[in-house]
């Protein structure tokens, strides 16, 4: 029998997590360039291994093809230096049809765009997810007495959606562990005075104090219940050495979704928790407030371990569980590379699962484009 093609690249896409694009005036050199493809901190490292890297290898290729030139470094680095940075991400967005893109502006420093700046380059709809760790650390550089911080920091947080943040976000995967417990007021004073025992004014902790964040997190994720459930994005599994994995497994969020005063807060478990997509997946298909994102450009996954990600997530959760990202950063390549293996690896799971029987060519049509679109509009709420 003849299958049906199932085409999804007229699915435009929700890129539920990336962050914004550095504003380089000069073009990218080799060293430069492979740094942005790895999530490891050494750049003598990078530069050796980087070029043996499966997904750098096919990154090139695929810049090779849409840069009409030799799917090698040094070609794709010359040609790509002919553009400016707006004509370059024309090209990639052009192909990639983002539709919209959440902002995590967590990531970053002056050298990246503000989301007015991503507006206009990308013309694609921006949103802004906030990252909780970085904003207390703004606020802890700013003031030394507990009853002010947490007064700011709810201040900050009121009124979300009214400031146009669809989602919060956490990074305590990469700090603390996931293991988030409930803190009271006076056991975070005391953390707090801890934190700022070392700092003078003015200066911004990098903050690591367990007690301290899993109060802020249950701070904010209050404050999302009592708005109505906004979103809270958490870091899971796969990030750079600063992360210990072991405490990035998002089974340690289980307080969280067994809490009944959070239920109405979407907790989306970023980056297919890799390599927890199985615990994620579980987790996606019992608690109800639970989603699973699947990252298809960061972390640098070949073809073949997004393909098992992705039917992980679909042979257990349902697809109304699943939402798509990015997680591109920095340069445009990543989103739009996120969008061929997003598009492609979703079309080959399905294909293979209407192979057996499981779903009919409308029904993978369906799934599709939950994942890759309806599910964040819902989850987030974008009108
Ligand atoms: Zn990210």
């Amino acid at each position: 029998m003849q299958q049906q093609a199932l085409d999804l690249s007229a699915i435009p896409v929700i890129d539920n997590h990336c962050h914004a694009y550095i504003n380089y005036e000069q073009p990218l050199d080799a060293r430069q360039y492979r740094r942005l493809f790895s999530e490891a901190n050494s750049a003598a490292f990078t530069y050796e291994h980087v070029p043996q890297a499966s997904y750098y290898r096919w990154a090139l290729k695929e810049l090779g093809r849409i840069l009409d030139c030799a799917a090698t470094e040094d070609a794709v680095l010359a040609k790509r230096a002919s553009f400016s940075l707006p004509e370059f991400t024309a090209l990639l967005l052009g192909e990639a049809q983002i539709e919209a893109m959440l902002i995590d502006t967590g990531l970053g420093g002056p050298e990246f765009l503000s989301l007015d700046a991503m507006r206009s380059l990308t013309g694609c709809r921006i949103e802004w997810v906030l990252r909780l760790e970085v904003l207390a650390q703004h606020l802890i550089a700013e003031t030394h007495d507990f009853a002010t911080f947490q007064a700011r920091y709810l201040e900050e947080l009121r009124d979300l959606p009214g400031r146009g943040i669809v989602s919060l976000k956490s990074i305590a995967a990469y700090r603390t562990g996931l293991d988030i417990q409930p803190v009271t007021d006076d056991q975070a004073a005391t953390a707090f005075a801890e934190v700022c025992e070392d700092l003078t004014l003015g200066q911004r902790p990098r903050l690591v104090h367990k007690v301290l964040i899993d109060y802020i997190v249950h701070l904010g994720m209050a404050q999302a219940a009592a708005q109505g459930g906004i979103p809270i994005q958490f870091h899971t599994g796969y990030g750079d050495p600063d992360t210990d994995l072991r405490l990035g497994n998002p089974l340690h969020l289980r307080p969280l979704f067994e809490d009944s005063a959070l239920e109405n807060v979407p907790i989306v478990m970023l980056h297919e928790s890799y390599p927890f997509t199985r615990e994620a997946a579980f987790l996606a298909t019992v608690y109800p407030n639970a989603y699973l994102d699947i990252s298809y450009s960061v972390p640098f996954l070949d073809y073949h371990e997004l393909l098992a990600c992705t039917h992980q997530a679909l042979g257990v959760a349902p697809w109304s569980k699943v939402l798509y990202s990015s997680d591109g950063f920095s340069i445009p390549e990543h989103g739009w590379l996120g969008a061929i293996h997003g598009r492609r690896v979703l079309a080959d799971a399905l294909r293979s699962m209407i192979e057996v029987g499981v779903l009919d060519h409308d029904e993978a049509l369906t799934a599709a484009t939950a994942i890759l679109n309806e599910n964040s509009r819902r989850v987030y709420r974008l009108r």
